[in-house]
């Protein structure tokens, strides 16, 4: 049986995340409601708008089931907006948008300004040794402060942008939107077996 991977999908784009985790032999489920989000075995959350996400999953209902089952230890990667709804603290957030603390992390949001609202960058992986990633950031958040608990997996101009706590991933930028499938795969990995320990 594949691992059903929940696609969080309220706002933001979803479908190349789930092309990725096809390719990666998971079997991508949207989640919209409560009921669905109960019977995946891990969630993307994926790049949007993290205030209209926040929103979104309280008035959906979805918000008190995300936080059991991220505190119960389901496996999640969030991706930009995915990113700031995981983590411990935001700054420059909505005074009423939420984030779940699911990995010890503080983000700002749209920390890298007007000027570069978007761009790419060849980043180096602790645990991708063969290549660098290619990675696209879209008005994205950085990680600003890290918990001793969190693995720095990458960092740009010296800020963490990919950090992982045990079975949570987050990234900065939006790795669904290359071909490159090893953050999808090391995900899984991590969260159901076959990882290379690192
Ligand atoms: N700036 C957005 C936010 O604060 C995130 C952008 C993205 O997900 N590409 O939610």
């Amino acid at each position: 049986m594949p691992v059903k991977v929940g696609l969080l999908a309220l706002q933001g784009a979803v479908g190349r995340h789930a092309e990725a985790l096809a390719a990666c032999g998971a079997a991508p489920v949207e989640v919209r409601t409560a009921d669905q989000l109960a019977a995946v075995d891990a969630l993307v959350l994926p790049g949007g708008e993290s205030t209209t996400i926040s929103m979104l999953l309280e008035s959906s209902g979805l918000a008190e089931t995300l936080a059991a089952r991220l505190a119960d230890g389901m496996p999640a990667f969030g991706t930009c907006a995915g990113m700031i709804l995981l983590a411990g603290t935001v700054l420059d957030g909505r005074p009423d948008q939420r984030s779940f603390d699911a990995i010890d992390v503080t983000v700002q949001r749209n920390a890298f300004g007007r000027q570069v609202d978007s761009f790419e960058a060849d980043l180096d992986v602790a645990g991708l040794d063969d290549e660098p990633f290619h990675a696209v950031f879209i008005r994205a958040p950085v990680v600003t402060a890290v918990g001793d608990g969190v693995a720095v997996l990458a960092r740009i101009d010296g800020r963490p942008v990919l950090c992982r706590q045990g079975v949570v991933f987050v990234s900065a930028f939006h790795p669904e939107l290359t071909p490159d499938l090893r953050l999808h795969r090391l995900f899984l990995d991590t969260a159901f077996g076959n990882a290379k320990e690192n």
